[in-house]
């Protein structure tokens, strides 16, 4: 017997450009509580009653954005971060490994997988243009019931928490495709991290998780002491007021250090990185808080460096992720909320008064 389940609820959503903003920054952001019918359960997907949904600081990017890209609908619902419990199978799901009941974590673009897809096909499915984009463009998990297509769901363990499944499909999701995809890095390696946000503490438990030596720097005093609890050494910790590049001097690690992880992306730490990174070796470039930094040609070309971009992570890194979580070797960071508290929770996280990843758990999650 099926559940009980309604015909429309409420979610946040973007309107673009039309609707009073909810809440204004420097930039108006248009997003409304509204009621939508609940979707209809693709046939190759299905539908899931939403348990938790993690706040990204790209909610707000989205929001403020208005340029669109080719799959972006006028309205949408918002929320890329998603944990559920299937309610509905689609038609042609049969012989698949889930089941109505199962607790899935729900990647928000696990690529249509086709073979005539130019990204799916070069393994790049979180570039794909043709599957839906849960909440990036398309409807997404702000909502009691989220529809996604089959490929997107990864059982969750059982000593994995909603909330914990819920930020693994995308904040632990990116850190992890950059470090293992793009940095590659290895256990004997020596790595420079920037940023202990919201990705780059997740970053830390994986390079850690790895047994790779981090140098850490961060401005946040308190995120520093964080990671002297997770085992860092403290001479390995660079506090605010130490300059980097003096550190590296200072500490014997010129021509050292195998790959920079920036998930900072400023002018400074874009420079610090060129000048420290031994020759021959790699940067990768996660955060962008400038949008435009300075490349030195000669530097660049003299260290033989790579500089490596890397976005978002796929459907593969996440199963990967959650047998990490199973395990304990990462341990997100999550704070909890309620999905009515969505404007205020994005008003703190872009005012930075958020350190970690908030999972705003939906109600019947809440009363479990
Ligand atoms: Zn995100
Ligand atoms: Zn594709």
């Amino acid at each position: 017997m099926e559940e009980n389940i309604p015909t429309s609820m409420f979610a946040w959503r973007k309107h673009r450009g039309s609707a009073k903003p909810v809440w204004s920054q420097a930039i108006s952001l248009i997003f409304v509580w509204e009621e939508v019918p609940v979707p209809e359960t693709p046939s190759t997907g299905v539908l899931c009653k939403m348990l938790a949904s993690g706040v990204c600081r790209s909610d707000h990017y989205l929001l403020a954005l208005d340029d669109n890209r080719p799959w972006f609908q006028e309205r949408f619902t918002l929320g890329h971060e998603g944990c559920g419990r299937i309610v509905r199978m689609g038609n042609d799901t049969q012989g698949s490994e889930f089941k109505i009941g199962d607790i899935v974590a729900m990647h928000a673009v696990p690529g249509c997988g086709k073979p005539e897809c130019s990204e799916c096909s070069r393994d790049l499915s979180q570039l794909c243009e043709r599957c839906h984009h849960s909440g990036i463009g398309q409807d997404g998990f702000y909502a009691p019931y989220a529809a996604v297509d089959i490929r997107a769901l990864v059982l969750v363990p059982e000593s994995v928490s909603l909330a914990e499944a819920a930020v693994a499909t995308d904040a632990v999701t990116t850190a992890y495709h950059a470090i293992r995809r793009r940095g590659e890095v290895k256990k004997t390696e020596t790595i420079f991290l920037f940023g202990l946000g919201g990705l780059g503490f997740n970053a830390l438990q994986i390079l850690h998780a790895i047994g790779a030596r981090v140098i850490v720097s961060d401005l946040r005093e308190n995120l520093l002491k964080d990671a002297a609890k997770l085992g860092i050494p403290k001479a390995d910790l660079i506090f605010p007021g130490q300059p980097v590049q003096e550190f590296v001097n200072r500490n014997g690690l010129a021509g050292k250090i195998d790959t920079v992880l920036d998930f900072v992306g400023t002018h400074q730490t874009f420079e610090d990185a060129q000048q420290i990174v031994r020759r021959g070796r790699k940067l990768v470039c996660i955060g962008t808080l400038n949008t435009e930094n300075t490349i030195h040609m000669k530097l660049g070309i003299r260290k033989r460096l790579s500089i490596i971009f890397s976005y978002g992570g796929q459907v593969s890194d996440l199963q990967e992720i959650l047998q990490h979580l199973a395990t304990g070797s990462i341990k997100p960071q999550v704070e909890y909320a309620i999905l009515k508290d969505f404007p205020a929770i994005l008003k703190d996280l872009t005012e930075g008064k958020i350190q970690s990843r908030v999972a705003l758990m939906h109600e019947e999650a809440g009363q479990e």
